[in-house]
């Protein structure tokens, strides 16, 4: 077999995805590889697939064991032999893995990293011939990353104490340089083949949403996706408890995850969400690694999260099945406060200098910076987003918030001077709220304390209210006109952009959403996208009936097997056989997902249900034309 046999047999997938086959056919010529590709690209076939042809065992090492048994129990399903081994295992558990492993029973197996330097798994490593070791989520191993695990640093060490070194094959969804530096360094990886993708995920659709009361806007949104599976992100876990409670009173199916709650409740609460027993999930950020859940279909923040790294993580964990999903980021002025009071009690892990610790810190800042603009900017969310992880746009997407709403233009740059000059007259020692009530003409405490009143600035924009001059000012920050120091106090600079607008060669323009009729609190009204709908709103009214009875049948067999329903097969496999509407075992073998080996367990019972339901006719069941289907 080759490796597209391997893909269509086990997988059900016809053709690889770009850059699969570049780091599969790289791995079976011997090289060290590292995959740098967002969430659902595919990364785990980039070593699955060669794991099948190389001659010995593949260890693949992962940082988390839900995802571990995730990754395991898909495999198994696929028809492929794999195990992992981890603290969830008795030990004679894990003796009869190693013993079977051992024996040459699987191809693939899970480790946790703690596990590594046991006397028992250095025993069996020492019998076996390991062909390959895969880092899965390889920043874990960067100090500079955000979920450093001093864990992951064991890995260097057991692959000098092997006798012969496999290739080793590391992947991540981190894009910085730094970490990317650090993965090839501390893994010490021989002139890898490293493959960076580009980062965009085009069927997620983004917002920023700032206006009115947070908890309606999230009961309004679930009510609107009833039946849809969705994450909502707090910053605390006060916070978590509360909406959690409010949703609970609204009679939502909705569990909730934080570190407060016992390892028991967390562990059933995540399994509720997984088997879609409560398809709404209230959490901190404490949830979601490892989380492999493909039908999320949306992910709200309820707060902003101190940096875009984190969120473009969390917000990624819609849509892992390509199928459309929406990613909302509920914004308040208040937000930036939270975090940053986050960020300055936080427990540093490792041990630092204090100049590292301030380098840390200035980053932090830096980084919560960043995301409190993707919170004010009006331009395109996708390509400030891809700017930030250092691609380059392509201009407005078509596919976000602030592409879809219409705006009107205010010209501000007769204020912005007066901002600069302002500033430039207090000699850039003052943060915004300060410059603005000094602007405003403001009377208050604070104000009076720094004699603002007696700056030739003082009220310059009187009958201008602060809020609309603080608007300016965050303009003309997104701009880069304007900076603001790291640190706490925020304080104002101007920038040597700043002379193009006083030398009257720069205007700058004021982006206000229009506020259109019908747009209330929470309503998210349907965008006219110019993107694909989802597939599964190409499915015409007897094809949606299908698909729900595809979807009924999947659920049975999920509680049957005790299986994540999507796992025994995807909401885009169930879509295909809607489309595709296959008759006989050849048909349901090329629809997408279906393997050979998942057409041995379940490919007859999906046959039943749609035979059964199209009497055996070759039903169109969407709208439009298949080959449009074909490219979605
Ligand atoms: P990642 O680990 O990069 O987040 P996964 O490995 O979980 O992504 O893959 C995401 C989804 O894409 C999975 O449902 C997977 O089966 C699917 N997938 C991967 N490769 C292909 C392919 N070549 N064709 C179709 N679907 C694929
Ligand atoms: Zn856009």
């Amino acid at each position: 077999m080759d490796k597209t046999d391997i893909l269509k047999q086990y997988f059900g997938y016809p053709a690889f995805r770009e850059g699969q086959e570049l780091l599969i056919d790289s791995i079976l010529a011997g090289q060290d590889v590292l995959g740098i590709m967002p969430t659902g690209a595919g990364k785990s076939i980039c070593y699955q697939v060669p794991a099948l042809l190389l001659p010995g065992i593949t260890l693949v090492i992962s940082p988390l064991i839900s995802l571990m048994k995730d990754q395991v129990q898909s495999l198994n399903q696929a028809g492929i032999h794999a195990a992992y081994i981890n603290s969830s295992l008795s030990e004679a558990q894990i003796s009869k893995a190693l013993r079977l492993a051992a024996g040459g029973q699987y191809k693939i197996i899970y480790v946790a990293p703690e596990r590594l330097e046991t006397y028992g798994f250095m025993q069996f490593a020492r019998q076996v011939e390991i062909s390959m070791l895969t880092v899965d989520e390889a920043h874990c191993i960067s100090q500079w990353g955000q979920d450093f695990r001093p864990s992951y640093l064991k890995i260097v060490q057991f692959i000098k104490s092997l006798e012969k070194r496999p290739i080793i094959s590391a992947f991540t969804a981190t894009a910085t340089e730094n970490v990317k530096e650090d993965i090839v360094c501390v893994l010490g990886l021989q002139s890898p083949q490293v493959l960076v993708t580009g980062f965009d995920r085009k069927n997620l659709y983004f917002a920023v949403e700032s206006s009115g009361k947070k908890d309606n806007y999230v009961i309004n949104y679930i009510r609107e996706h009833s039946g849809e599976s969705g994450i909502i992100y707090c910053a605390t876990r006060k916070n978590v408890d509360m909406l959690w409670g409010r949703l609970l009173s609204e009679g939502v199916a909705v569990t909730k995850y934080h570190a407060g709650l016992d390892s028991e409740e967390r562990k059933q609460n995540q399994e509720d969400f997984i088997y879609d027993n409560s398809p709404v999930m209230v959490a901190t950020n404490a949830f979601g690694m490892g989380i492999d859940k493909s039908n999320v279909r949306y992910v709200i923040h309820y707060n902003m999260p101190q940096s875009l790294e984190n969120y473009y993580q969390e917000a990624g964990r819609a849509g892992r099945d390509g199928e459309k999903a929406e990613c909302i980021l509920l914004y308040s002025a208040q937000d930036v406060m939270i975090n940053r009071f986050l960020l300055e009690n936080k427990e540093q892990k490792g041990e630092y200098t204090q100049e590292e610790m301030d380098a840390i810190a200035g980053r932090d800042e830096e980084r919560l910076r960043a995301m409190t603009y993707y919170c004010l900017t009006t331009g395109c969310l996708r390509e400030y987003i891809l700017r930030y992880f250092g691609e380059s746009g392509a201009g407005a997407c078509g596919n976000c918030r602030n592409c879809l709403r219409e705006y009107e233009e205010i010209d501000v740059t007769e204020a912005s001077v007066r901002i600069i000059e302002g500033i430039r007259e207090v000699r850039q020692r003052y943060g915004i709220n300060v410059v603005a009530g000094m602007l405003a003409g403001g009377d208050r405490a604070k104000l009076r304390e720094y004699r603002v009143s007696e700056y030739a600035s003082f009220g310059s924009l009187r009958g201008m209210g602060e809020g609309e001059i603080k608007q300016i000012i965050n303009e003309m920050l997104v701009e880069g006109l304007l900076a603001m120091t790291n640190d706490k106090y925020a304080i104002l600079k101007f920038t040597a952009k700043a002379e193009e607008v006083l030398q009257g060669d720069r205007q700058v323009i004021l982006r206000q959403p229009k506020k259109l009729p019908g747009q209330g609190e929470g309503s998210t009204e349907r965008k006219k996208s110019k993107s694909k709908a989802r597939k599964s709103d190409i499915l015409n009214s007897r094809g949606l009936e299908l698909f729900e009875m595809l979807r009924q049948l999947r659920t049975e067999i999920a509680r049957e097997e005790n299986m994540p329903p999507y796992i025994i097969f995807s909401d885009k496999t169930l879509v295909d056989m809607c489309v595709k509407v296959p008759l006989d075992r050849g048909e349901m073998l090329m629809v997408s997902g279906v393997g050979t080996n998942k057409y041995e367990r379940y490919g007859e019972r999906f046959l039943h249900v749609i035979e059964e339901y199209t009497g055996g006719m070759h039903e169109k069941l969407y709208f439009g034309e298949a080959d449009e289907i074909e490219r979605m």
